[in-house]
């Protein structure tokens, strides 16, 4: 139980309070949690810690010497009762605060910023056809990103010279100021202005990044587009995105596909359809049609008597599956299109015709509600 303070901080028990701060310094500094995060290295830390607490207080300096230990737990510390001062808080953190400002505590302290920070993610619009949607593709893509300065490869400063400690945080990277109340000390830190947290300054900065280890260009790359990606797909190139300053790590490129419309196709999930129109009497007598794929052409059977509102499957003519085997379907429409404007001869044979089929004065088909448009509907959104 019996500590000795002097010895923890190495000191001899009439050393000056220069002495004891320096002393401390330099243990706190090769202590420190940021530096020395295993457990044992933090235990003797809050040692030194509570050994500079005592020692830097002519009040409590004087009662260790008299033998009193203000850090003995529920003893005749002075703190006495429950425990001593020490353990309470306020004065331990405001050394820790003197130091290394903010957090206090083992557990928290801060240390300089990282000037090497991840560079940040691109997003990048690529256009395409139906068909490289369907079907994927290599593109090339041009977009403004952050490379590594070739000049200084990332270090920020001139050639021949080096980052420098900040003299104005002395490389804590951040500036604290003391002020006294009746609590004691309270100590408001902030990050350094002149180092910007970072500790380090660059005195001499590269002259084609003015310091900052990256400069900035438009980038052309090939990207590949696997098939089945559609409109708002976004593809994850990770670590190929913006170098970090100082040379920090690439962020990630986020592709985001953007499908231009085509003329004839509508793309819904991997399927596609599309409308065709044919006049009544192919409708009747039955056709054969040439119809557009991706593919190409092909033909297809209109079989005779067809409406208005039927589908025709190809299966397997729409878009690739993504990250699966297999395409969708493709969806053909049918509008049958009724003739207007009937020349004298074109009418005669209609009104005949009508007569055969005794259709001359037609009674006209009820269904209940909506039935034949919601049915219509149906088929057009993909019921199959
Ligand atoms: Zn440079
Ligand atoms: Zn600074």
């Amino acid at each position: 139980m019996a500590r000795d303070y002097y010895e923890t901080l190495g000191v001899r028990r009439d050393a000056t309070q220069d002495e004891i701060k320096k002393a401390y310094r330099r243990l706190a500094r090769e202590l420190h949690p940021d530096v020395n995060p295993d457990p044992e290295t933090q235990e003797r830390f809050k040692e030194v810690a509570q050994a500079y607490e005592v020692l830097s207080n002519a009040e409590k300096r004087r009662m260790f010497d008299m033998g009193v230990d203000p850090f003995a737990r529920g003893g005749a510390g002075a703190g006495g009762g429950a425990g001593g001062f020490g353990a309470q808080g306020f004065p331990f953190d405001d050394i820790m605060n003197a130091f290394f400002g903010g957090g206090g505590g083992p557990q928290g302290g801060r240390s300089p910023r990282d000037r090497v920070r991840r560079g940040r993610s691109i997003k990048v619009r690529v256009e395409l056809d139906l068909a490289e949607t369907a079907f994927g593709v290599t593109k090339d893509v041009t977009f403004p990103t952050a490379i590594v300065c070739d000049t200084c490869h990332g270090e920020g400063t001139a050639k021949g010279s080096h980052r420098e400690t900040c003299d104005m945080c002395a490389g804590r990277g951040e500036v604290s100021q003391v002020t006294r109340s009746f609590l004691g000390q309270v100590m408001t830190t902030r990050p350094c202005p002149q180092c910007s947290g970072q500790g380090t300054v660059i005195k001499d900065p590269c002259p084609d990044c003015a310091g900052e280890g990256r400069v900035r260009e438009r980038v052309t790359r090939k990207v590949q587009i696997p098939a089945g990606v559609e409109d708002g797909t976004q593809i994850q190139l990770a670590g190929e995105g913006e170098v970090g300053p100082n040379g920090g790590p690439r962020g990630d490129i986020f592709l985001e596909i953007v499908q231009r419309p085509h003329p004839i196709f509508e793309r819904r999930g991997d399927d596609l359809h599309c409308t065709v129109t044919v006049p009544m009497t192919a409708a009747a007598l039955g056709a054969s049609l040439t119809i557009e794929t991706l593919d190409g052409t092909e033909q297809i059977d209109l079989r005779p008597g067809s409406n208005s509102g039927q589908v025709i499957t190809l299966d397997a003519r729409g878009c690739q599956h993504l990250n699966a085997p297999g395409r969708g379907d493709l969806m053909i429409h049918v509008t049958v299109e009724t003739p207007s404007r009937l020349d004298e001869e074109q009418e005669a044979l209609l009104r005949k015709f009508a007569e055969l089929r005794g259709e001359d004065q037609p009674p006209g088909k009820f269904s209940p509600g909506h039935g034949n448009i919601f049915s219509r509907l149906r088929d057009a959104f993909g019921a199959r």
